[in-house]
């Protein structure tokens, strides 16, 4: 049974505009739960399930995976993982109409009870290029913690070492120079209308504006959702 009180915040925005790092610092501050789509399907490829093979090809490429292996995965973790949780953050998805008119149905089984925060962060693509071409994840599937060589709140301890776990940091091959222009066009084809989707059935949008230090942002959304209630 779903108790009152709980939070279900969906973080939409484009890639580099801080929805990962801003989702592990929910997680670090108040024990939340991150479902990001993103690091489900790099888990994938990197155990070479069968699924992981087909998603490889779309990550590398830039191109969004197909959306029924993306509910598909979504359904399985929902189903495993989200028992008994405060709240949780969605990171990545959805990312199509296809998935947020799928999602509708996973939300009355799931999240009947809570309460829906849409977060859309702003930022300029120039600035998006600046920090994806900067960022470096934690090679550890289980992990994947982002950090930036550019952002100076956002760097490790030791250079390209995960503060968290110790594993290396590397580039991600779909941060590379090359798939960036064509990941961001994928992104702002599906924006706008995912964004009438949600404006056609009543969901407020809480516009962030994420051109701003890490620290100010995440204030800035913790003003929103208040994140202190939640702590227990
Ligand atoms: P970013 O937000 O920087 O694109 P993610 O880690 O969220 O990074 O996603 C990386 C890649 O994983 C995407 O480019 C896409 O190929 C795939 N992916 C993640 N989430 C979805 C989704 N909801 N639908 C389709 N593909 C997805």
């Amino acid at each position: 049974m779903q108790e009152e009180g709980k939070k279900l915040v969906l973080f939409f925005g484009p890639p580099g505009s801080g929805k990962g790092a801003l989702s592990q610092m929910f997680v670090e501050k108040f024990g939340w739960l991150q479902l990001s789509t993103g690091n489900l399907c790099r888990k994938h490829c990197k155990e070479g399930t069968d699924i992981g093979q087909q998603i490889n090809i779309a990550i590398k490429s830039g191109k969004l995976v197909s959306d029924q292996l993306i509910i598909n995965m979504v359904m399985d973790y929902l189903k495993n993982d989200t028992n008994g949780c405060q709240a949780v953050i969605l990171d990545g998805f959805p990312r199509t109409v296809f998935q947020a008119e799928e999602f509708v149905d996973l939300l009355k089984i799931y999240y009947s009870k809570f309460t829906i925060f849409f977060i859309k962060l702003l930022i300029t693509r120039e600035e998006l290029v600046a920090r994806v071409l900067t960022r470096r994840t934690c090679s550890n599937k289980s992990c994947q913690s982002v950090y930036s060589e550019r952002e100076e709140s956002c760097m490790p301890l030791v250079p390209g070492i995960c503060d968290k776990c110790g594993n290396k940091l590397f580039q991600r091959d779909d941060d590379a120079i090359d798939s960036i222009s064509g990941r961001l066009d994928i992104y702002y084809e599906h924006e706008n209308k995912l964004l009438n989707f949600y404006k056609n059935t009543g969901q407020k949008i809480y516009n962030v504006n994420s051109q701003d230090t890490i620290e100010n942002v995440f204030k800035n959304i913790e003003k929103i959702i208040g994140g202190e209630c939640d702590i227990d």
